[in-house]
């Protein structure tokens, strides 16, 4: 077990890079420095080429740094920004970029809110530039877990985890320091086709499949859910996170998102978070953690909920978890193509060229083919995800 909380914080003082900060993670993130705290200083903000979204962020955070996809984003939110700000402010472009931002000298934190494989070289970055990471891109740790906490350890920086599930478990663990985990419980809700029968799903649109009962996310984690890869990668997040081994981790089914996760103890006691679906509270969380900071966010009112419901995900009707639970087993690179894979199907999935089922079915095929190789360093995942990129180019999807 390991304790994450940032040492010596002081809640609401810290200089922060926010990378994807056009996202509903990194809006929300904003949110939760607008209202929660007020002493805080956005150094660096990325965004990718929404130059209006951006526009309004540089003029209301006042970064001393931003980045942008490429040089004609960063040509056009130059003319669009108010002309005596415009001028001290350093923007970069493209990957580099994002490197540049992760590695900000005066950041205390960087809180990586990148969807996707984009999220793996600026969290390294981070780590290395000796700064804690609050983590919400998860395909970090599932494409290079091991590397990632290697690498932070030697630092001496904590990987804060915003995914609520995770960041319920870190939660459940405060005071708990030297207590043994017997196991973990990950919640899941469901997604949108937990009730609907097979001959439905077969036929789902990325409409249907956008509309998550409980929260309002990004479009992949969107699909992620439905599918329940989601649930398959928060799954290898929490082995990297937790140190735990895979038969100490239970996931169960909680439609109604109350309870985001919870820890039994050798003693047979269990620890649950609970809370209304609101990711501003993992992100205040990760950024103030141990400490707890006074919000104005709506209040769980159990007597409205009266009912929480648990029961076992079903793997035939949503294979991808039963995909992500192998590919971890198998290890390696083994996740990182499933990762590469998966991204490039939900892009599909969601430009309407392929089914939803075919999601997993050709993410199966390319463990099947796939030859693992052993995870040693960073370039062995772009390596990886190269092969996966190649083989769905191959598959004409
Ligand atoms: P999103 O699509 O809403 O936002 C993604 C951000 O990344 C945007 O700012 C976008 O501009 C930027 N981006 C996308 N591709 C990029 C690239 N190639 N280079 C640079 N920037 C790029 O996604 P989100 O829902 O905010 O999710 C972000 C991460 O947080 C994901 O890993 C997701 O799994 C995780 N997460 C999200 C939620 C949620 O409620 N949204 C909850 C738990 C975990
Ligand atoms: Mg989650």
């Amino acid at each position: 077990m390991r304790a994450f909380g940032v040492r010596n914080s002081t809640p609401g003082v810290k200089d922060i890079v926010l990378l994807g900060a056009t996202g509903s993670i990194g809006t929300q993130t904003l949110d939760v420095v607008r209202r929660c705290l007020p002493n805080a200083k956005v150094r660096a903000l990325t965004g990718y080429g929404n130059v209006s979204k951006l526009t309004e962020l540089v003029n209301e955070f006042k970064p001393d740094m931003v980045c942008v996809k490429d040089e004609k984003t960063a040509d056009d939110l130059k003319k669009s920004l108010v002309p005596d700000f415009g001028t001290s402010l350093r923007i970069v472009t493209g990957d580099e970029g994002l490197i540049a931002c992760a590695a900000e000298e005066h950041s205390a934190v960087v809180v990586n809110a990148l969807v996707g494989r984009a999220g793996l070289a600026p969290t390294l970055a981070a780590i290395r530039a000796g700064k804690h990471v609050a983590l919400a891109n998860k395909e970090s740790l599932v494409t290079a877990g091991a590397l990632i906490m290697g690498e932070a350890r030697e630092k001496g920086v904590r990987i804060m985890p915003i995914d609520s599930e995770h960041s319920a478990i870190w939660q459940c663990l405060q005071g708990n320091e030297g207590n043994e985990i017997e196991k973990i419980i990950l919640t899941a809700s469901g997604g949108p086709f937990r009730t609907w029968p097979s001959a439905k799903i077969n036929k789902a649109t990325a409409e249907d499949a956008l509309k998550h009962p409980n929260w309002h996310m990004g479009p992949k984690i969107t699909i992620d859910s439905a599918t329940l890869m989601n649930k398959g990668l928060e799954y290898i997040e929490a082995l990297h996170l937790f140190n735990v081994k895979p038969e100490q981790i239970e996931i169960v089914i909680h439609p109604q998102s109350i309870i985001h996760s919870m820890v039994q103890f050798t003693d047979g006691s269990v620890m649950a978070q609970m809370g209304l679906p609101d990711m501003r509270l993992p992100i205040l969380y990760a950024l103030t953690a141990p400490h707890r900071v006074k919000t104005d966010f709506p209040r769980l009112d159990l007597l409205k909920h009266k009912t929480l419901t648990f029961r076992k995900p079903n793997e035939k009707k949503f294979p991808c978890l039963a995909i992500a639970k192998e590919a971890a087993a198998i290890g390696g690179t083994a996740p990182a193509v499933m990762n590469a894979v998966n991204e490039w199907a939900v892009g599909r999935f969601l430009s309407g060229r392929i089914r939803f089922t075919d999601i997993a079915a050709i993410i199966s095929r390319a463990l099947k083919e796939y030859t693992v190789k052993p995870l040693k360093c960073a370039e062995d995942v772009w390596e990886a995800e190269k092969w996966a990129g190649e083989l769905v180019e191959a598959c004409q999807l």
